[in-house]
């Protein structure tokens, strides 16, 4: 039996990108045949629309480029996701490096000037609290 894996929409292709796009990664099929691909976007479970504006992470809150403060949107996004996470029994997930909900290692440092720093999005954040492996885009050949 195929293991379940948790996945960001936006990397299998699903335009639910803050610019109405994806990050559609070539490894796409290749993890469908491994694994049963469980699809989240946490933005969209926070009820965010897309396109929307894009938003980064300031002293622990989250704010969209037009100021606004979308902090619950993404920690509602956050709780669902878990909730899909642990209710389908995923070990894994394989999230957006740099999003301000799924990026793993990095994070943009609250500028709106496409400047990383070190740090986790909001739902990867609670992901790793309930002790779900993670991995990024960038680690994808460790899944396959
Ligand atoms: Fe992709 Fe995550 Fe952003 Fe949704 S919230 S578009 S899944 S990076």
């Amino acid at each position: 039996m195929k293991e379940n894996l948790l996945i960001s929409a936006c990397l299998c292709g699903a335009n639910c990108k803050y610019n109405g796009g994806n990050n559609l990664i070539k490894e796409f099929q290749a993890l469908k045949d491994k694994y049963n691909l469980v699809y989240i976007c946490p933005e969209a479970l926070g009820d965010l629309k897309h396109p929307r504006c894009p938003s980064e992470i300031i002293n622990s809150k989250v704010y969209g480029q037009d100021g606004i403060d979308v902090t619950k949107n993404f920690i509602m996004g956050a709780q669902k996701s878990l909730e899909i996470c642990l209710k389908n029994g995923c070990k894994k997930a394989l999230l957006k490096e740099s999003s301000p909900s799924c990026g793993v290692h990095f994070v943009y440092d609250g500028t709106f000037s496409h400047k990383k720093i070190e740090g986790m999005g909001i739902t990867a954040k609670l992901l790793k609290e309930n002790n779900i492996e993670l991995y990024s885009e960038n680690d994808v050949e460790l899944l396959l």
